[in-house]
């Protein structure tokens, strides 16, 4: 059967939520009420862009969808990126209310995004672009009310910049963003946690596959903040990373990458394209590679219908939000591969802003040390749980990760009585 690769990210995510809800007794007025948006808003935001040595003046669209806040105020994080549409940040949008209630943080779920590309502003344009944004959605944003946070091609300055412009008309607010610059009032470890947090989970689920951590040969997709930080914390964890990539293509080195030696690499060249010591290899082919875990960490939709009978991991890690379709995790599943879903691996990130948030609110900052040793234990306790379920009733991870998550979100509405 095609798949359509356009609308995969919000096919895929309905169709693994149905498959939970089928395993929960749900009526249908609270199954439409767990798949609608509490709220979606669609913003225009002109800005004039030099081009060529003259201003023009372009519109774009920005979006804030604030999916479900019954355990807590709306959190997710912004992307500016040109294949941003409303559907994929609904999607998106709804998987933060799975992530956090399955973390068991006090958040609901939401997702915001530009459709641009930032790489071709000024770093004034981006400014004034991310000013204007948090102008048109201060009305619903707070730190009680939603709290926004970095995602694909955002970074702790654009949180600055939202966390200056929200306080000019509310006063000193840091709490309504997370993953700020430390001297802001960010976390520290906030830059670190969703990679950091990938390569603990994958710790534990090697341990429990007894695929042994210091002979695994791991490929990862992505090296932006997740990828580059998941490679590090798990070569020092003593495993072999084979194989990373970026947008324009990926290296290879069958005893592993030195992936400090990759990140200055990266800091210096801006890719990882001739990267001394290593051969070059293609995103598709790195998908394929033989080897024990495979992290995708870059977009959603790259595991699909096209390439799922190629990929020859044991195991894959789902760091990037939604990089399975469900056609191609269908396929997977029936060649034995496990699949640890997206709301497990990468909750690292959302529950060190959970962290961001309370220090911000009692003004009270904690040490790194604390910071991590907290997150372990919060990931630790969602693996457990999710492990359990799906051991007791026999299901995979993602439908058990899922069920738990709907649950938890459901007695919260159930208990509020909305
Ligand atoms: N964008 C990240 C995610 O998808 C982090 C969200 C947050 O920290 O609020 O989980």
């Amino acid at each position: 059967m095609q798949e359509n690769l356009n609308c995969c990210c919000h096919d895929s995510q309905a169709h693994f939520l149905t498959q939970a809800m089928q395993h929960l007794d749900l009526n249908a007025a609270q199954r439409k009420l767990l798949l609608q948006s509490f709220r979606e808003i669609t913003v225009q935001i002109p800005l004039e862009v030099r081009q060529g040595g003259k201003k023009t003046l372009h519109t774009f669209t920005g979006y804030r969808v604030q999916h479900n806040h019954a355990r807590g105020p709306f959190k997710g994080g912004l992307r500016f990126h040109p294949e941003v549409k409303l559907e994929e940040i609904r999607a998106l949008a709804q998987l933060m209310t799975w992530k956090t209630a399955l973390v068991d943080i006090p958040f609901g779920g939401a997702k915001g995004g530009i459709t641009i590309d930032p790489a071709k502003l000024t770093e004034n344009e981006l400014e004034t672009l991310t000013r204007r944004f948090t102008q048109k959605l201060a009305p619903v944003l707070g730190e009680h009310e939603d709290i926004p946070a970095p995602d694909v091609n955002t970074n702790p300055q654009i949180m600055a910049w939202i966390f200056d412009e929200y306080s000019k008309s509310h006063g000193h607010t840091p709490a309504v963003v997370t993953g700020k610059p430390v001297e802001l009032g960010g976390s520290e470890g906030r830059l670190e946690a969703t990679g950091f947090g990938v390569a603990f989970i994958t710790g534990r689920m090697c341990s429990d596959l007894s695929i042994p951590l210091k002979q695994a040969r791991i490929a990862i997709q992505g090296f932006g903040n997740v990828g580059s930080y998941a490679a590090l914390r798990l070569s020092e964890m003593g495993a072999h990373i084979v194989a990373i990539s970026d947008v324009f293509g990926g290296v290879y080195c069958k005893d592993g990458v030195d992936i400090w030696a990759a990140m200055r690499h990266v800091q210096e060249n801006g890719r990882l394209q001739g990267l001394k010591g290593t051969k070059e290899i293609s995103n598709e082919a790195l998908l394929a590679l033989p080897c024990d875990v495979l992290i995708p960490a870059a977009m959603e939709g790259v595991i699909n219908c096209n390439n799922a009978d190629a990929i020859q991991a044991r195991l894959v890690i789902e760091a990037a939000n939604m990089p399975i379709t469900h056609m191609a995790d269908d396929k997977l599943r029936t060649h034995g591969t496990v699949i640890v879903p997206d709301i497990l691996a990468n909750a690292g990130g959302v529950t060190v802003s959970y962290f961001e948030w309370v220090q911000n609110i009692q003004r009270f900052p904690w040490d790194k040390s604390k910071v991590f040793k907290r997150m372990e234990t919060y990931l630790s306790r969602a693996y457990e749980d999710v492990r359990e379920l799906s051991r007791r009733k026999r299901m995979d991870l993602r439908t058990s990760a899922y069920e738990l998550a709907v649950q938890r979100t459901l007695q919260a509405v159930t208990l509020r009585g909305f």
